[in-house]
């Protein structure tokens, strides 16, 4: 969850760490602080809220060369100025940042810590008190560091200075994110590359249960046994201007906007010499073994697995479970004779994802990753991955990941069809350009899509959004994404479900939208419609080219049945914004959300 950073060089490290915390906005916190260390001792600016108070808040005129940031996603304590990072031990000797879940720190505190007075409510707090106490009863820094990491249950991303050696930053891996930038005459640490790259493009990847000590001139990074590790670093491939608005108010409308030239870069991704759509043949004799495949997801990721069924199951003809990850991993179905496991995660770093993964691992079970990024930990932990493609998605509501990810999905299934000597029966590189083309025209309606989120979402306390068969799916991310950025309670329902309760909810005026792309259910969908417009809702039917009637708000171009959900989303994705931005919500940083899920 949330962002660390380091520095260690010759330049002012206040600026580097700033700009590096800025970068690691997008991934939500709710409040941010920086320790510098410098020839006076460490010094310590903390503040709730943006990384912009924290800039106000830092002395212009300090002056330091090496330093640690952090930003907050409050998991034990409020949101205060007193819990948020750095902390520092009772002599002032630690300081340390922290992100993630020591799941063990009542256990600590009344086993080690019982005379010490606590500063703050964070489960932070005993890492670097027990720091201290272990200095205390004569050991050195590092091993006393090792020693407490060895004492933590839970997760933990850690950076540390030590007011006495003010030349080295420590930092230490369990679970959840942090690299190692390497630079000339510097040294850097950053939850990802992006936070980072204005100094540096060259990265180490830390493993679970490792300590690292970072000077300027050397990186020395140990297991929890205190044995050295080699590792070689390898250069992140992410460019300033992708992780930068441009012209666009928001990244979540730059981020809607670019899903047109995903979708091409995508299928170009994925085609081989011959132009054909290719995956990994290890990846489809995988899935042709499997009696059943099991997708395990969280939130937008699982709602694009809802629709990955669809493909594998019509297109490939392979069972599909999907599952949600938090509780697949506690509440494990009876499985099938052959699993395969399917985990999306846009991160890679989903914490309860990653729970499923190392459990089915141990059951011995091949697993597969599709993730927006490399090097992440699911793509590292799982037997193959598989990459969306998409660039940088900094909003912390997802749009063009779960497009990427329906994609990836389809050729997916289509390959695994095809390679079986059956054919699909869907030209899928032809109808994804098609997809390319329809998601151009919605980008270019965005003023009318604007006047129905002003219609129907301006002052609305909820809204039902409603579909049948796959548009059921696409619902259930189209009442998400309302929630996530505009904090309206929104429900995706299938459409026949309503009836046998929630029906109740309608009252005068309550919008509901209904997507109605299928001919299959077009007609019972209008049906669902009736029922409860004679109720008192304001339904807003959206449709598609050929379905259409004159009661529809909103018609779709007309795509492949299969493929609708790729635009009918991106309507659902510009109502959101538009009810966001109306309502006066802060779109790319919604309250209580973190883009980047590392905790359980
Ligand atoms: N658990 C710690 C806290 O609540 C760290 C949270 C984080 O990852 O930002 O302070």
């Amino acid at each position: 969850m949330c962002g660390i950073t380091g520095y260690i060089g010759t330049e002012e490290s206040k600026e580097i760490l700033l700009r590096g915390l800025e970068k690691l906005e997008y991934r939500g916190y709710d409040s941010a602080g920086i320790a510098v260390g410098n020839k006076d001792g460490v010094h310590i600016y903390k503040e709730k809220g943006r990384v912009a108070n924290l800039r106000e808040a830092i002395d212009s005129d300090i002056s330091a060369q090496i330093g640690i940031g952090h930003t907050r996603w409050a998991t034990h304590g409020k949101p205060t100025r007193d819990n948020a990072h750095p902390h520092q031990s009772a002599s002032k000797r630690f300081t340390l940042v922290h992100n993630g879940v020591i799941e063990n720190y009542m256990m600590l505190k009344s086993n080690y810590l019982q005379d010490v007075h606590f500063q703050s409510d964070t489960d932070t707090e005993v890492i670097v008190q027990l720091l201290e106490k272990f200095t205390e009863q004569g050991m050195g820094t590092e091993e006393a560091f090792l020693k407490t990491l060895n004492l933590l249950d839970g997760s933990y991303a850690i950076a540390l200075l030590d007011q006495e050696s003010t030349d080295v930053i420590y930092v230490a891996k369990n679970k959840s994110p942090i690299l190692i930038g390497v630079g000339n005459d510097f040294n850097v640490v950053a939850s990802d590359a992006m936070a980072m790259i204005h100094v540096t493009d060259s990265y180490m990847e830390l493993m679970d249960k490792e300590m690292v000590t970072v000077k300027k001139d050397s990186i020395i990074i140990k297991n929890l046994e205190g044995e050295k590790q080699d590792r070689a670093t390898y250069k992140a491939e992410i460019h300033e201007g992708d992780i930068d608005k441009g012209i666009y108010p928001h990244f979540m409308l730059k981020e809607i906007d670019e899903q047109p030239l995903m979708i091409r870069k995508i299928i170009r991704s994925y085609q081989n010499e011959n132009e054909q759509l290719s995956v990994k043949s290890d990846i489809i004799s995988a899935m042709k073994e499997a009696s059943r495949i099991y997708i395990i997801a969280c939130g937008t990721s699982y709602h694009a697995g809802l629709v990955g069924k669809q493909f594998m199951e019509s297109l490939a003809d392979i069972p599909v479970e999907v599952h949600v990850a938090s509780e697949f991993s506690y509440n494990m179905p009876l499985l099938s004779a052959k699993p395969l496991f399917l985990f999306i995660s846009q991160s890679g770093e989903t914490a309860d994802s990653r729970t499923a993964l190392v459990r089915v691992k141990e059951m011995g079970f091949t697993t597969i990753t599709i993730t927006n990024v490399p090097g992440s930990t699911l793509s590292r932990e799982a037997d193959y991955t598989m990459y969306l493609h998409a660039g940088p998605e900094l909003a912390v509501a997802s749009t063009k990941a779960y497009s990427a990810q329906l994609t990836v999905l389809a050729i997916l299934a289509d390959v695994a069809s095809t390679s079986n000597g059956k054919s699909s029966g869907i030209n899928l590189i032809s109808e994804l350009s098609i997809i390319a083309n329809a998601m151009e025209v919605l980008c270019n309606s965005k003023t009318e899509i604007e006047k129905i989120a002003t219609q129907y979402l301006s002052t609305t306390r909820n809204c039902f959004f409603i579909g049948r068969g796959i548009d059921y799916f696409v619902s259930l991310e189209g009442a998400l994404k309302l929630k996530e950025i505009s904090y309206i309670q929104a429900e995706g329902f299938a459409g026949g479900e309503l009836k046998h309760g929630t029906i109740a909810l309608i009252e005068e005026g309550t919008p509901v939208i209904a997507l109605a792309t299928q001919d299959k259910v077009n007609l019972s969908i209008r049906g669902n419609v009736k029922e409860v417009a004679a109720r008192g809702a304001n339904p807003c039917i959206i449709s598609m080219e050929g379905l259409e009637t004159d009661e529809d708000r909103f018609v779709l171009p007309k795509t492949h049945e299969l493929l609708t959900p790729l635009i009918s989303v991106i309507t659902f994705q510009l109502l959101a914004y538009y009810a966001a931005l109306h309502r006066g919500c802060d779109i790319d940083k919604p309250r209580n959300l973190a883009k980047s899920v590392t905790v359980e």
